[in-house]
């Protein structure tokens, strides 16, 4: 065996010597190619990556889902924490379909302001398995909702949500993750209907990655009036002067079946709601919105209205809606052949009255 050799006669070897992580910005993602990108939140039912090929199916190029299965997300018997091979062809598929980005939503009983200790505690474990299985994914937002102080005041409320954050981000390496927090409608005790809010908790996390998600029904129900010009350059001008809207990543886009101010949390249809089309045409084609993601959270009332409103957001930034595979009430998404854009809107008008006649029929 040799000898091992003394330490002041070793050779200097590069590699021995301290360096930072090189600072070369890694690749945009595939699907960060300046489309305008248009999602919708998307059942994960069954295997998870079904979803991608779902939301590819409804027309969309972006999509947001939840991330819990506690049947695919059990820890493996040896205790290690190699990423489930569920994950992997989730990222594969989503990497084919050139999707993105993927936004997930948190589990709505999080509340890292609880004043109960122990859902507290369980909250921030919950929301660590969220940031864990995110990061596993490969996601770009996980959008959480601020929290609840249940009569809390306030600053104790945001303090509890940073403070929360924090403990739940220790020991994840984010990759690129960032964490949006999302606007509310100002429901019971709820922090963040106001930018304010959400801004003190930003400030005291200055280590972790935060950004911010508005919500169109909840900035409605909060009392911005989106349905004017003024309405939203004033609700815009409220976020710039705040939270910054180079923190904000992504819009969800909701109609409410809950009045200006009402602080209810109803989503509807685009268009269909108090908000109306006209105030969403208008976001979505914002200059100071240019390259967000605008992911749809609006009910399923009956079927194919996931991919309507998926194509009234194409249809309301210029682009027809692209051609899609069989959907759910088997109807396709247009018509082939090139008719004048009056003739196709007359096409569809009819073609949904007969579907509509159909349903009755089979009544
Ligand atoms: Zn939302
Ligand atoms: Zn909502």
């Amino acid at each position: 065996m040799e000898e091992p050799q003394h330490s002041s006669t070793q050779p200097y070897l590069p590699s021995d010597e301290y360096r930072p992580e090189p600072a070369v910005e890694p690749p945009p993602p595939a699907w960060m190619d300046g489309s305008i990108r248009i999602g919708i939140h998307t059942s994960i039912a069954g295997e998870i990556a079904s979803a991608l090929d779902l939301a590819h199916n409804l027309g969309a190029n972006a999509l947001q889902i939840f991330s819990a299965s506690p049947r695919m997300w059990r820890r493996p018997a040896d205790g290690s924490k190699r990423v489930d091979p569920s994950a992997q062809r989730f990222r594969a598929r989503r990497e084919e379909l050139k999707l993105g980005p993927l936004v997930i939503h948190d589990n709505y009983l999080i509340n890292l302001a609880s004043p109960d200790r122990i859902l507290r505690v369980r909250s921030i474990q919950a929301f660590h398995e969220e940031i864990v299985r995110a990061v596993a994914l490969g996601a770009d937002f996980l959008v959480a909702h601020p929290g609840s102080g249940k009569g809390a005041p306030m600053s104790a409320a945001i303090s509890a949500i940073a403070d929360g954050l924090k403990q739940a981000a220790r020991g994840v390496k984010f990759e690129n993750l960032r964490i949006l927090l999302e606007n509310t409608a100002g429901q019971g005790t709820s922090v963040g209907s106001r930018f304010a809010e959400i801004k003190s908790i930003i400030d005291q996390c200055p280590e972790l990655p935060l950004g911010v998600c508005v919500d169109t029904a909840h900035l409605f129900a909060a009392g911005h009036d989106l349905r004017s010009v003024e309405g939203l350059e004033k609700a815009l001008a409220e976020i710039d002067a705040t939270v910054g809207l180079a923190r904000l990543s992504v819009i969800h886009v909701n109609d409410s079946k809950a009045a200006l101010g009402s602080h209810l949390d109803r989503h509807e249809h685009i268009g269909k709601g108090k908000i109306g089309r006209d105030a969403f045409r208008r976001i979505l084609n914002h200059p100071q919105l240019a390259g967000r993601a605008f992911i749809l959270e609006t009910p399923i009332d009956r079927p194919g209205d996931d991919r309507r409103n998926v194509e009234t957001l194409w249809r309301l930034v210029g682009i027809t809606p692209r051609r899609v595979g069989p959907v759910a009430d088997g109807f396709p998404i247009r018509r082939s052949g090139k008719k004048s854009a009056k003739a196709k809107s007359r096409a569809t008008r009819s073609h949904r009255a007969s579907a509509k006649k159909s349903k009755r029929q089979k009544r």
